[in-house]
């Protein structure tokens, strides 16, 4: 029986789709910038979901968003669109930093084994969509008009701030809301923005020539392929308190009734127990981490290890120790795939049924990583490795690559391990001649190195 810890209700709750197929909308990226590990740690938590969703039977249709257009610098609708600014700094138009990103990060999910949701709905293709829904809430009299754009008016919508559960005025006071006099209360929210002449993005609408704010497009997309109602919504934890509080004040108002039925949202990452910023050189991409010799599904297993709505502390010693237990992990399922078929249907079944009912209570993926690696300590056997390989179907590992440990090629001594070690790392840190001087060392000791991707091979010259 699967539960999800709804974020709206604060509880684990049996999940009932409304029909055959999961409805499942996203919130993805704004294409103004590379992902980083941060970002890519609330996408690996959506495929997740996807996949247990799939493990369980379930048909999915999902969506994800691409926002290139709208997403102001701060959340109180003032400063630039991010799209703009990048563009300006990189002096490309918006859809070139747009389909640059975007190309990326794709090819980030796939190096991460995330699976792309059925539908990737880009917001620039949907204006006509969001002016719709704009203007059916100006004529149900959620929203009135300024100076400067059309504002939802959160006076009309007594729900609001359930999803988040802060009064309006703690939200007030938290948030860096700036002054707009026309609004008739801070934390009315933009719907559409009236662009000024030097906005690159624009179009025509009611209101003169705009762009749509960030909001409207997730509620619009969602409405456009989903219905009016959706089994799941979800997003990272910073979503709470703003977007995804202003996307339920709209849909709600437009619909006059509930149209998510279960909240999810990923926790954070954290680096070396602070927060990731620009700013302090500490926002690392995947091609980051590669070039430092560290895997894209070791970054995975990394994140793995921790369940999704619990905080997780970026560090590289904790990386590293994430990719040896990945490689190990292989390794020992090396050992089950050369084995010969010898584990009784009943032991079978007891892991299968524990791996089930740890992804099944909230998606608990450590918990079903721990199961893995107690199965595969138990006696070698293909049934376990054939297991395993159905499993993987949740944790996304490609467990399939299972390969013989180095150490079973050759012998290595203490003694060389060291030498060879401390060859990486001084390669790890450009320190060239070091790494020569090893390397000469080896050599003379009969060793030859072989320099992969993220680590090495030693042979017998
Ligand atoms: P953005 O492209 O800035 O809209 O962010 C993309 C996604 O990354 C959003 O779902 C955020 O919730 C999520 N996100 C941003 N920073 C972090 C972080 N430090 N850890 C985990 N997720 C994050
Ligand atoms: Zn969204």
């Amino acid at each position: 029986m699967l539960r999800f810890y709804n974020t709206l209700t604060r509880e684990k709750e049996v999940f009932k789709p409304e029909g055959k197929t999961v409805t499942m909308y996203s919130c993805g990226p704004t294409v103004y910038n590379y992902a980083h590990i941060g970002n890519l740690r609330t996408y690996v938590f959506m495929d997740l979901v996807r996949r247990t969703l799939k493990f369980d039977g379930y048909k999915i249709k999902g969506v994800m968003n691409i926002t290139d257009v709208g997403h102001l610098m701060s959340d109180g609708d003032e400063g630039e669109d991010k799209m703009e600014l990048a563009a300006k700094k990189q002096q490309k138009s918006p859809y070139e930093i747009a389909a640059y990103y975007t190309d990326v990060f794709f090819k980030d999910i796939a190096a991460l084994n995330i699976g792309k949701p059925e539908i990737i709905a880009k917001a620039t293709d949907h204006i006509s969509d969001m002016i719709k829904y704009v203007e059916t809430l100006m004529e149900k009299g959620y929203a009135y008009e300024t100076g400067d754009g059309i504002y939802f008016d959160i006076s009309r919508f007594k729900d609001y701030g359930k999803l988040s559960r802060l009064n309006l005025d703690d939200q007030i006071a938290g948030a860096r809301v700036e002054v707009n006099g026309e609004k008739r209360h801070p934390a009315d929210f933009a719907l559409w923005k009236k662009a000024p002449k030097e906005h690159i993005m624009q179009w025509p609408s009611p209101w003169g020539m705009g762009y749509p704010g960030w909001h409207i497009e997730c509620s619009a997309m969602s409405k456009k392929y989903l219905g009016s109602v959706i089994d799941i919504h979800s997003g990272g934890v910073d979503h709470i308190p703003v977007h995804h509080e202003n996307e339920i004040a709209q849909s709600e108002a437009l619909e006059g009734h509930r149209t998510v039925n279960t909240w999810l949202h990923g926790e954070f990452m954290l680096v070396d127990g602070g927060k990731m910023s620009k700013s302090l050189g500490n926002t690392y991409t995947i091609a980051q981490l590669e070039e430092m010799g560290y895997s894209p599904l070791s970054f995975r297993y990394f994140c793995l290890n921790t369940h999704y709505r619990k905080k997780l502390n970026f560090t590289f010693e904790g990386l590293k120790s994430a990719d040896t237990a990945y490689k190990r992990l292989l390794n020992l399922l090396y050992e089950h795939k050369t084995a010969p078929a010898e584990t009784d249907q009943k032991t079978v079944g007891k892991y299968r049924d524990e791996f089930q009912a740890a992804v099944d209570d909230d998606i608990n993926i450590p918990l079903a990583l721990g199961i893995v690696w107690t199965m595969l300590k138990e006696r070698p056997s293909k049934d376990l490795y054939s297991l395993a390989m159905e499993f993987d179907k949740v944790l996304g590992l490609s467990l399939d690559k299972a390969a013989p440990a180095e150490k079973e090629k050759i012998d290595v001594p203490d003694e060389i391990r060291k030498l060879a070690d401390m060859r990486f790392e001084a390669r790890k840190a450009k320190n060239w001649a070091e790494s020569d001087r090893l390397r000469d060392i080896l050599n003379q000791k009969g060793y030859a190195v072989l320099d992969a991707k993220d680590g090495y091979t030693l042979e017998l010259k």
